[in-house]
């Protein structure tokens, strides 16, 4: 039998005549991937709820697991073919493939890229989840050869290549310590050994930091944090070559199941809109709560790519420009049960995981974290991870002060 798989072009008249790599990163995030509803003239293209479509007269010449004609939902839903168009051109990146989840994305990439007697290297300093599948997953049930590197210096990273090393995997800024990893330099590396480079640049948003323009092979982010930014979706993306995704496509949706659903694309994509002046305004609000907390004698150290003392901080001034994101990292000189209790003294700043939501969140990650031996020292007593949200920067400081002052601390 003939498989068919002529890519079916989606009718993109807006997104055509102003696909334009000139035009700014914001009008670009107000009008890639929307057009005009051809049913209804609506300007805003229509959530498509369906599992399946109406087959062709002779349906023997469709590919059942492919990707491009519209089928079923999980081989691709329009929703997500509009969100894919508006990410790619975001991260500057030939093509995009987004699904259910950032965990989706870096899943769906690893277990297509990678096979038995493959070899990974992988930051320190990564999403957990990364941790698990590398570390724990892919090596003792595929026999997948992993390697540990503090990524942030080159010569650990060229000692660790070996012949059959297919990925590096980094993670900058890195969550939850807010390490900075030198993406070019990576990338540079890599290529000279034949070897693929993603990056998760979850934490920088495209806003700040575009890792394809850097020359990484793939840009990974998980669309919940700030891409969607209101806490109510979920969703990750890969952006890359077309080569690769065509590939990663149909292994993560069609065949690992772990397509989105046509409303949280559509959440997104209309979260999406706003990304540079929510980006803009978490900038400058962490910042500022940055070298607050820095100034306060009962804070051991502040973790934010924005202040002189980070230690890498004139890398993330080559790679991320003038922005460095909403999170942080700082610890207290207090005891357990404080730590604890200065959250709950918290009026305005939410316990809670995930990041790059509109609200403040914070997370007490306490002394015995089982990843712990792969922080910086610093990160041995216990420390918070600060997700500075898009409230009043005054209100956030004020918020800080009381609830030291509730716990006995300042
Ligand atoms: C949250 C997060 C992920 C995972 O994304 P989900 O959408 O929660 O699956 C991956 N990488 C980083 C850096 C994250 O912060």
């Amino acid at each position: 039998m003939i498989m068919k798989n002529n890519k079916k072009q989606i009718k993109n008249e807006i997104t055509d005549k102003i696909n334009n790599k000139k035009l700014s990163f914001q009008t670009r995030a107000v009008h890639i991937g929307n057009d005009i509803d051809k049913d209804t003239n609506a300007i805003k293209r229509p959530i498509t709820m369906a599992n399946s479509y109406k087959l062709p007269h002779d349906p023997s010449v469709l590919n059942w697991s492919g990707v491009d004609d519209n089928i079923y939902t999980r081989n691709g839903g329009s929703n997500q073919k509009y969100l894919e168009k508006r990410i790619a051109s975001l991260e500057n990146a030939e093509d995009c493939i987004v699904l259910s989840s950032g965990v989706a994305a870096l899943s769906g990439l690893f277990f297509s890229l990678l096979e038995t007697g493959d070899h990974v290297i992988f930051s320190n300093v990564t999403y957990i989840a990364v941790y698990r599948l590398l570390n724990e997953l892919f090596n003792k049930k595929f026999k997948v050869e992993t390697t540990i590197v503090d990524t942030r210096d080159i010569a650990n990273v060229k000692s660790a290549i070996k012949d059959n090393t297919k990925l590096i995997h980094i993670e900058t800024p890195g969550n939850p310590t807010l390490s900075i990893v030198d993406i070019s330099e990576i990338a540079k590396i890599a290529h000279e050994n034949d070897i693929l480079v993603s990056v998760d640049n979850t934490l920088a948003s495209p806003y700040n930091q575009r890792p394809i323009e850097l020359g990484a092979d793939f840009s990974i982010e998980s669309l919940t944090k700030y891409i969607n930014g209101h806490g109510d979706s979920m969703g990750g993306s890969i952006s890359g070559k077309a080569e690769y995704l065509d590939i990663i496509r149909r292994d993560s949706q069609v065949n690992l199941g772990g397509t989105i659903s046509p409303f949280n694309a559509w959440l997104i994509m209309r979260g999406a809109v706003t990304l540079p002046l929510r980006m803009e305004q978490h900038n400058k609000n962490a910042l500022k709560i940055a070298k607050f907390l820095e100034s306060l004698s009962i804070v051991t150290f502040v973790a934010y790519p924005g202040l002189n003392s980070h230690n890498n901080h004139d890398i993330a001034v080559k790679q991320m420009g003038s922005g460095f994101g909403g999170v942080l990292s700082f610890g207290l000189d207090t005891s357990h049960d404080k730590h604890n209790e200065f959250v709950s003294n918290l009026n305005i700043i939410t316990s809670a995981v995930s990041l790059g939501h509109d609200e403040s969140l914070i997370v007490f990650i306490g002394e015995d974290d089982e990843r712990q031996y792969l922080y910086p020292e610093e990160f041995n007593n216990g420390f918070f991870r600060f997700s500075v949200g898009l409230e009043d920067s005054n209100d956030l400081i004020n918020d800080i002060n009381q609830a030291l002052i509730k716990t006995g601390i300042l």
